[in-house]
Formats: structure tokens, sequence, C-alpha cells
């Protein structure tokens, strides 16, 4: 599952992994957390053919468990990082600890880092991170989902800010 969306987009969504119906049918975000993202979005100004969107690990792990460090390795070095210098997006969203650690190069608590805005530097191409939640996290808990909203609004007031520039 390589990602969507057009190529020069120049905003590039990147999550974790896909899960049994993303692999089935070879695209990101399709099930239950892609309908929470495709509104968050919205929240955001954005339609979502407008964003290329992708995940760090591109098959399914086994029983939907948690990508180990190896697989995320493999495929970071693989994929995703080429996929990266292919865009050259302005500005990244991470959705969730595991892209946003494999692209920071550290480790993150997305409860302490969540709407915040970093500037990036990933297979050579620097970028604005806007980090928040996998929305997956936002199906489970109304707080999280709350908090993901308040991040996509403010990431909204970002762009806006961004295309003024
Ligand atoms: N979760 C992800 O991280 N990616 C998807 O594509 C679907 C669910």
């Amino acid at each position: 599952m390589p990602g969507e969306g057009p190529w020069d987009a120049g905003i590039m969504l990147i999550g974790e992994a896909p899960g049994f119906n993303e692999d089935q049918q070879g695209r990101p975000f399709v099930g239950a957390a892609g309908q929470l993202l495709t509104e968050l979005l919205q929240m955001a100004g954005l339609e979502r053919g407008s964003v290329y969107i992708t995940n760090v690990v591109k098959c399914r792990p086994p029983n939907n468990r948690d990508p180990m460090p190896d697989e995320v390795r493999t495929c970071a070095d693989e994929f995703l990082k080429k996929q990266v210098k292919i865009l050259r997006p302005r500005l990244v969203v991470s959705l969730g600890r595991i892209s946003a650690a494999e692209l920071l190069g550290r480790p993150v608590s997305m409860s302490r880092e969540h709407g915040r805005i970093v500037d990036c530097e990933y297979a050579g191409v620097r970028f604005k991170l806007f980090l928040s939640y996998h929305p997956a996290a936002g199906l489970y808990g109304a707080g999280v989902r709350k908090q993901l909203e308040e991040d996509f609004r403010k990431l909204g007031s970002v762009l806006r800010l961004l295309s003024a520039w």
C-alpha cells in the first residue's frame, strides 16, 4: 500500500501502517479511522483528495500489532525516504507517535507534543512538521477526539499563515 494523492500536493500525511481494509484495497485510511481523518481534514479546510496520504510501514503487521522497529526501519529506508525526496513536501502531518518518531529520529510523547509545529529535516528534505495523534485514538476516547479536532483546526490556521507568506 504505497499511498495516494497528488505528487505535487505540498502537504503529506503520514500514518503508521495499513489495517486490514487498507491492505485489501491498497488505499490508506479507508476504514473508520479514515472516515474520521476525512472529517478532520475538512476542519482544517482541506479536501482529502488534495493531500498525499501514506504510512511509514507499507504492509499490515500480523494481527494488527504495532510495527516492530526493524519493520519501521526497513520500510522507511526503502519507501518513505524515497517518497519524501520525490514529493518534497512543505508541510508534513505525522499521525501518531510512530510516524513522528521516525521523522524526528527520537521518541515522541503525543500527549505532550500534539498540536506543535516544528522544523524537520528528513531524507535531506526540510519541511514544517505538524504533530498530532493517530485518528484511531480518537475513535476510542472522547478526550483524544476533541484534541484531534483542536489540532486540525489549528492546522487550518497554520496553513492560512503559510499560504500568506
Ligand atoms: N492506520 C494507519 O496508520 N494507516 C492506515 O492507512 C489505516 C489505519
